[in-house]
């Protein structure tokens, strides 16, 4: 497995010239044509001898908007479970590129984003912006046929009780697919951040923070996931809990982290 991942970054590499654009030929599956991916160094990772390696997860971005993540997000729900045009689904985001497709494509999808109190949960704000918090869905049981949910659990202080929601608000036999920072080599969730009972935040990690639409600080990063998440998923409820680990030079999914995460109500 590993000798796979060095060729893997061998065909990344050999990708990367010196420009601080440049492009990359491919199949975009949303827009189901062929296109040309435009990477930059924006959320790039540099190396001991300065070397830049692009994110390659957050951008090749076609001309859709949709980067590497948001298209293979796609993909799989597409590919693996055939969404119909009417079917209610619910995505973690509202202000993003991967919310407007799935609208223009899913009508009655619903998104929102973590306004906190600032607006009662469930209402919009004068932009439209819906608030949700994962922690308390203002939605009534059995309520979505899928729900999608990428980079937002380990922004969660108590993700089980995130997950406890989602499966509450799922229909019988709906899908939650969702992705949150995972490190393929671990059993165990990292802790990066905690809330001392006195209520202030304790760092046990060097803080993380996530590009947040709505912050230009970014948004802090909790926990870093292990395999031990599927087993806590599946405590649940969730049955045929799964993580889906892919890589495609045709379809653009450059990078190590493309890593989804399936789990099914019954
Ligand atoms: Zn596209």
């Amino acid at each position: 497995m590993a000798s796979e991942y060095k060729v893997r970054e061998g065909i990344e590499r050999s990708l990367i010239p010196a420009k601080e654009t440049f492009f990359v030929p491919g199949y975009c599956f949303p827009c189901r044509r062929p296109t040309n991916f435009m990477v930059d160094f924006q959320h790039c990772f540099v190396d001991a001898e300065g070397q830049r390696t692009p994110n390659w997860r957050e951008r090749m971005v076609c001309r859709c908007g949709l980067n590497n993540r948001m298209r293979a997000s796609i993909h799989v729900l597409e590919e693996n479970f055939n969404p119909q045009r009417n079917d209610p689904i619910y995505v973690t985001e509202q202000i993003t590129p991967l919310f407007s497709w799935l609208k223009g494509k899913y009508p009655q999808v619903i998104g929102s984003e973590f306004l906190g109190d600032a607006i009662p949960y469930g209402s919009s704000d004068s932009r439209g912006v819906r608030n949700e918090s994962l922690m308390r869905l203002s939605f009534p049981d059995a309520s979505f046929k899928f729900i999608l949910s990428f980079d937002v659990f380990e922004h969660v202080p108590d993700f089980q009780q995130g997950f406890r929601e989602c499966y509450r608000c799922l229909k019988s036999g709906g899908i939650l697919l969702f992705s949150v920072p995972f490190n393929l080599w671990d059993q165990k969730n990292t802790v990066r951040a905690r809330f001392r009972t006195t209520g202030e935040i304790e760092h046990v990690l060097p803080p993380e923070y996530h590009g947040d639409p709505l912050n230009s600080e970014g948004c802090l990063s909790f926990y870093t996931f292990g395999w031990e998440l599927i087993e806590i998923v599946r405590s649940i409820g969730f049955s045929d809990a799964c993580a889906l680990a892919f890589w495609s030079r045709h379809f653009g999914y450059l990078g190590q982290q493309q890593i989804l995460f399936v789990a099914q109500k019954e």
